[in-house]
């Protein structure tokens, strides 16, 4: 007898509260409960009344369904948690943080982030002139930052020139010394001051994906001798005083909290010795890589990290203050660029299941044939074998089977014998995988035996679209049934998406505190939709899908929590997602010509009298409708 399954095993599983944040939990009723607001815990939605609200206003999945209230949460915990500890070490600068609109682009997502960070005079990044038009338009705190990165040309620098005209404080971060020899003469020529920021080049080096970022072979900026050359340069032009910022980020999802602590050593006595020169900084940029425990394991793993956010700030505080201490030099004020850890958590993708595609699922009457080959004969023998050691069993089974495969190739056995065959192997497999016991049993082929054996979950929406890391760098992030979960779950699977590429699925999956190649999900119930919702998409996933088999961006769903609403939450606003017509278009597609087309053979089919002439009108009907419809699957 198994125990009854609890609200507590489906946590174990799926991890929720370890990668959560405080923000999601099962509820009792076994659906996703969100906390949407740090300052109001007691306020919770229900996912599932979430979802069924989507769907009675007639909105397809997949959808991303934004949280404000996690957004602005994000934002008031970092700048909190800064002016805390700044407070309590005596620190005499002031935290004043930038959001890197990379991360998340959408202008919903940039303005909740500058809503909610007016009190504390947080600004904004930019690496792109795109990115720069976008913030120069949205950022008009006259307090806060402007930080512009990225390789630049003149119109970038004259761009940023226009927003020292508009009074912002528009710091621009020379990554390349040639940048300053196109500042200094343009800024002379347009009779605007500068404000200006070194990005150096670190020693350090960090570790996981984004090690790239950092270490003398790095993309991104000056050398000690460059920053020298920059500085002498600058005294030359009588601009010394337009250098205010000194600039790192040695890369993303810093999961080892000894990188952080080095890189900040590093940075701050940087600083110092540039105070020392007479170089008068006022603030010191620790760039972004706060990171987001994704896998919920609190590891160096490298969708994880080992600290929290107030040991990151410590670190950050204390690590500054001490070498400025020693150096005898000011305080600067700290500059952050947390993209990340603002905007991971309040989004998630929703989706359903729209089939299940089995190995073991089709079965074939195996009773023996008079004349059947020796290799069917033996597989049913096999079959017969229940007490046989299991590893013996598994690897006849598997010789068997690749002997008929070959035996099929050469016209040896019939379409009917393989048929046999199969329906055979994959029912002794599914009894050896029965029969073992996990816990004391140890089989070498075990997990590949449960690969095997596991079903696959044809889910709605594209990896490329909605998860690119999860493809392109590993990245695990966590997927979880919407409701049932106080049921248990009873079928291993893994999840394949709706794209026509084989590396459209997911590979990694949270199985209480380790990875695993598959998840258990619950048993599909005919005529009752399956959704599962993917987690923690709202950093760079969000806005860094292709246009694979051309999908499109998803159905955005906006929500907002009240607690004088049912439910306690109202959605603020739905965005189409983009149709079938407008993915084409981007492909240089006519669509209008499309339509023409067909609607032409079809009225030449009413001509020849093949199709009735009402017909007719539905079909090219019907064919415009679908262009101007969704690309994912209707279910
Ligand atoms: C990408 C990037 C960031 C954001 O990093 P996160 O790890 O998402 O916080 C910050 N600064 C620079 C220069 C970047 O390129």
């Amino acid at each position: 007898m198994t125990n009854p399954w609890t609200i507590e095993d489906a946590e174990e599983l799926y991890g929720v509260k370890r990668w959560g944040a405080g923000y999601f939990s099962i509820g009792e009723n076994g659906s996703i409960q969100i906390a949407p607001n740090h300052r109001q815990p007691d306020v919770t939605i229900d996912m599932k009344d979430v979802v069924d609200e989507i769907i009675s206003e007639g909105i397809q999945l997949p959808a991303v369904i934004r949280f404000h209230d996690i957004l602005r949460s994000q934002v008031e915990i970092l700048n909190e948690t800064f002016a805390k500890i700044i407070e309590d070490a005596h620190y005499e600068g002031r935290y004043v943080g930038v959001f890197p609109i990379k991360v998340n682009q959408m202008r919903e997502v940039v303005e909740e982030i500058i809503d909610a960070g007016e009190p504390y005079d947080y600004g904004l990044e930019a690496g792109s002139k795109p990115e720069l038009m976008a913030v120069l338009a949205y950022n008009e705190n006259p307090r806060a930052l402007t930080i512009l990165n990225g390789y630049k040309d003149e119109d970038y620098l004259t761009l940023a020139l226009l927003g020292r005209q508009l009074r912002r404080k528009i710091i621009i971060v020379i990554e390349k010394f040639s940048e300053l020899e196109m500042l200094i003469p343009l800024s002379k020529k347009l009779g605007v001051e500068p404000i200006i920021g070194l990005r150096s080049k670190m020693m350090v080096r960090s570790s996981g994906k984004w090690a790239g970022s950092s270490g003398e072979r790095a993309k991104f900026g000056l050398s000690i001798t460059e920053i020298i050359n920059v500085i002498e340069l600058l005294k030359r032009e009588n601009m010394l005083h337009c250098a205010k910022l000194l600039h790192f980020h040695i890369g993303s999802q810093l999961a080892d909290i000894r990188k952080i602590k080095e890189a900040v050593s590093e940075g701050a006595r940087l600083y110092a010795k540039l105070i020392q020169m007479g170089v008068e900084l006022e603030y010191l940029d620790i760039g972004g890589g706060l990171g987001i425990d994704y896998d919920g394991t609190s590891s160096t793993t490298d969708s994880s990290r080992n600290y929290s956010t107030e040991e990151y700030v410590a670190d950050v505080v204390y690590g500054v203050k001490q070498i400025c201490d020693l150096e005898q030099v000011p305080h600067p004020n700290l500059v952050s660029e947390s993209g990340r850890a603002i905007t991971a958590h309040h989004s998630c993708v929703v989706t359903n299941i729209v089939g299940e595609i089995k190995n073991t699922g089709a079965s074939f009457d195996i009773s023996a044939s008079a004349d059947e080959h020796i290799l069917v004969t033996n597989m049913r023998e096999l079959v017969n074998s229940a007490d046989l050691h299991p590893q013996e069993r598994y690897n006849d089974a598997a010789s068997f089977k690749q002997s008929a495969y070959e035996a099929f190739k050469l016209g040896i056995l019939s379409l009917e014998e393989m048929a046999k065959l199969d329906t055979m192997y994959w029912q002794i497999l599914t009894e050896i995988h029965h029969s073992i016991d996990r816990e004391t049993f140890v089989f070498q082929e075990l997990e590949e035996l449960e690969d095997m054996l596991a079903s696959q979950y044809l889910c709605n929406f594209s990896i490329f679209q909605s998860a690119a890391d999860t493809w392109a760098i590993g990245q695990v992030l966590p997927i979880v049934p919407i409701t049932r979960l106080d049921e248990r779950p009873a079928v291993r699977c893994s999840i394949v998406d709706i794209t026509c590429d084989s590396d459209g699925k997911l590979s990694k999956y949270i199985e209480g505190t380790s990875i695993s190649d598959n998840i258990p999900m619950h048993t599909l119930r005919k005529g009752e939709e399956y959704h599962v919702g993917m987690f923690l998409t709202g950093a760079y996933q969000d806005v860094m899908g292709d246009m694979h088999n051309l999908f499109g961006r998803l159905t955005e769903v906006h929500i907002y929590s009240h607690d004088d609403e049912p439910g306690d939450f109202y959605i603020e606003e739905v965005v189409p997602g983009t149709s079938a017509e407008k993915v084409l278009e981007t492909m240089q597609y006519n669509t209008d010509f499309m339509a023409k087309t067909v609607k032409k053979c079809i009225d030449r089919e009413v001509r020849k009298g093949t199709i009735a002439p009402r017909e007719g009108v539905r079909w090219t009907d019907y064919y415009e409708k679908c262009l101007a419809g969704s690309t994912y699957l209707k279910v």
